[in-house]
């Protein structure tokens, strides 16, 4: 878990002095901000550099890969003598990501790819800190990084991946376009659902779980929640979703999502949504809600992505969907590779 989090509008300004009892001499800060900030001076402003401190602008455009998590590794090795003090992260999941990974990498040998899987981890990584400027996946509380690797699409999940400090200021998440704000808030919502109607479920992960359902409802059904509460209640939401599948697991969604990924690129949070609109039959009650959440606040669901797939693409997209195996113990339990077959597969993706 992670052992310390402050929250709080503003609370962003104490960056400084969270981070300065971890300074080590000649030691740098190596800050990644998503680039989507490169014009916000407000935000730039409130990030204090100091000595040889390195801020690194990530893109968002694509979810982190091992080679990227590899190059930047070998670029803060190349330009310092000290390893540094602490990574922190500013942005979404894509950039939480990666900043985990990088604190992994700094301490431990090869590429991140040898580490995708659970539990490979040899060296505790650099501090690291995590601090969300979206809501919604959870990456700023969970054991593990998804990153994009030459086999496949898998996290590194370990006891060294969670931050050690995160900084949940729900103001940073101001300037979220609408519909990037409900795919990624709608990753959460779906956490739960496939947290809470798994065979894995379990008191520690339904507590958390049913906090971030209700959260996630309120926000996305209730009509007239002022912003400022709609924001606070997401991030906790998030927070609490990312909670209750640490102990548990996703389901039927991520599964498929991570083929989508795979195959045509196409991002978590929307991925998601594509797949969940296609899974009445698995999650009733919660994609009908998900349906009423889409229409409510006009959001686009984009249709026809695997029409016009070929013969490979498809089969790459079901092996990388099947390989997921606890996520479908998970949804189906034990036989479910009686229920979810190739061809079923097949059926539900060209639908989407
Ligand atoms: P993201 O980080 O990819 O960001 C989505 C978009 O929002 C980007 O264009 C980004 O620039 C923009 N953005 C972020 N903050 C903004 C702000 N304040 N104002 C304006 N624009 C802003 O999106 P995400 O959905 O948070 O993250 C998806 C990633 O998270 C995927 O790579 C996925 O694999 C990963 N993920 C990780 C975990 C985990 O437990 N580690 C869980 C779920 C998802
Ligand atoms: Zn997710």
């Amino acid at each position: 878990m992670v052992p310390k989090v402050v929250f709080g509008q503003g609370c962003f300004d104490q960056l400084g002095s969270i981070l300065a009892p971890q300074r080590k001499d000649k030691a740098p800060f190596i800050f990644l901000v998503d680039d989507v900030f490169k014009q916000n001076k407000d935000l730039l402003d409130r990030i204090h550099l100091r000595f040889n401190d390195k801020l690194l602008f990530v893109s968002a455009e694509e979810e982190p890969k091992t080679t990227q998590v590899d190059q930047i590794v070998k670029d803060i090795k190349s330009e310092f003598t000290y390893k540094p003090s602490g990574i922190i992260g500013i942005g979404g999941g894509t950039v939480l990501d990666l900043a985990k990974a990088v604190s992994i990498m700094l301490t431990n040998k090869g590429s991140a790819a040898d580490y995708q899987g659970w539990d490979l981890v040899k060296n505790k990584a650099v501090y690291h800190v995590g601090i969300p400027t979206i809501s919604g996946t959870g990456a700023e509380v969970s054991r593990t990084t998804v990153l994009t690797g030459p086999v496949r699409k898998l996290g590194i999940n370990s006891d060294f991946t969670p931050f050690d400090q995160v900084v949940l200021d729900p103001e940073l998440t101001i300037g979220v376009p609408k519909n990037q704000w409900f795919y990624t808030g709608m990753d959460c919502f779906i956490h739960c659902v496939e947290s809470l109607n798994g065979t894995f479920l379990n008191a520690f992960s339904q507590s958390y779980g049913e906090k971030a359902y209700d959260l996630c409802k309120e926000i996305f059904l209730d009509e007239g929640l002022p912003d400022e509460e709609s924001r606070g209640k997401l991030m906790m939401a998030s927070w609490h979703g990312g909670m209750s599948i640490a102990y548990s697991q996703v389901g039927v969604a991520h599964a498929m999502s991570y083929g989508l990924s795979y195959v045509l690129g196409t991002k978590h949070g929307i991925g998601n949504c594509i797949v969940f609109d296609h899974l009445a039959e698995f999650y009733p009650k919660d994609v009908a809600l998900f349906k009423k959440m889409v229409k409510q606040h006009n959001i686009d669901i984009p249709t026809g992505l695997c029409s016009n797939l070929s013969e490979a693409q498809l089969n790459t997209m079901i092996d990388i969907a099947l390989s997921l195996v606890p996520l479908w113990e998970n949804a189906l339990g034990e036989h479910w590779e009686t229920i979810m077959t190739r061809d079923k597969l097949k059926e539900l993706y060209i639908k989407m």
